[in-house]
């Protein structure tokens, strides 16, 4: 993690930065000598969309898709659990999905294989205020898609890769990471960071917890958006993001029921917690 950490600084002091207008030169095609080359010993974050494509995919759970194909590093230096892609334990550190023929799940390949051989970065991170998001280029040596006649815009690139939709997505997601409670150096108790991984990264499993325990009893949500989150991934995603909101930052995304309320506060006053203006 700290060799990911120090290539972030390098990336936002030193790498050109481009714009949506930006040229360059690259073409990736099964006649490429490197062909495959890259989907090995590499570094893939997911983000939870990423995980919604690939259950969709390989039509499995999502507890089934962590446990089979990622690891979660553990890292102090880590402000919230991320997942990354399992690289299989062979000579090449394979990716689990390459073939001969390329990507086995290429329609749903994860954000980070659509963008390369581009990359974002957020300077937000380390300065909320300071600058906007850029792109820049990665050039790994084994690549040898630069070397191909092809220009094209970094805007052409994510049309053509069908990026679009992943950012439209991820964007729930950054920003939820980007809140001033982690910029700010918070860090989550160990119930929270389970919090965090049960509905960012295994959705199933968020899906029997709120449908199976008394959470409805406690946070108001109308039918029409329960029927959605009982059926759709990416409703229920941004659900749970809401409700890291309300849990984690204390905002106001989520409904108590003013019953469970009034008997959590009944309790708080019963324990001395609260008290009333005239006892004071
Ligand atoms: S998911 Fe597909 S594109 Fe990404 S590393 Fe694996 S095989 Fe390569
Ligand atoms: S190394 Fe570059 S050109 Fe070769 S397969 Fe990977 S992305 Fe394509």
């Amino acid at each position: 993690m700290k060799e990911i950490e120090k290539l972030k600084k390098t990336i936002l002091e030193e790498y050109p930065r481009l714009s949506e207008n930006s040229k360059f030169c690259f073409k990736c095609h099964p006649g490429v000598s490197c062909f495959n080359d890259c989907c090995g010993d590499v570094n893939i974050f997911l983000t939870p969309y990423d995980i919604i494509r690939l259950r969709t995919n390989l039509g499995v759970t999502t507890e089934e898709v962590l446990s089979k194909y990622t690891i979660s590093p553990f890292d102090q230096n880590l402000k919230y659990p991320v997942v990354m892609l399992k690289m299989e334990d062979n000579e090449k550190k394979s990716c689990p999905f390459v073939s001969e023929k390329g990507c086995g799940v290429y329609e749903d390949r994860p954000w980070a294989c659509r963008m390369y051989p581009l990359g974002m970065a957020s300077p937000k991170e380390a300065d909320k205020d300071k600058e906007e998001e850029f792109f820049f280029l990665l050039k790994e040596d084994v690549c040898k898609g630069f070397n191909e006649n092809r220009e094209l815009t970094v805007s052409d690139w994510l049309e053509d890769q069908g990026i679009n939709k992943y950012n439209e997505m991820g964007e729930y997601f950054k920003e939820f990471t980007l809140h001033d409670f982690f910029l700010k150096g918070g860090n989550l108790a160990p119930e929270k960071i389970e919090m965090f991984f049960m509905a960012c990264y295994n959705l199933d499993t968020f899906r029997k917890f709120i449908f199976g325990s008394s959470f409805f009893k406690k946070i108001e949500v109308d039918d029409e958006t329960k029927a959605k989150i009982k059926e759709d991934d990416v409703t229920l995603m941004k659900f749970g993001l809401d409700w890291l909101r309300f849990a984690i930052f204390g905002e106001n995304t989520m409904k108590i029921n003013v019953d469970v309320a009034a008997s959590k506060e009944k309790e708080l006053r019963a324990n001395g917690k609260i008290k009333d203006p005239i006892e004071e």
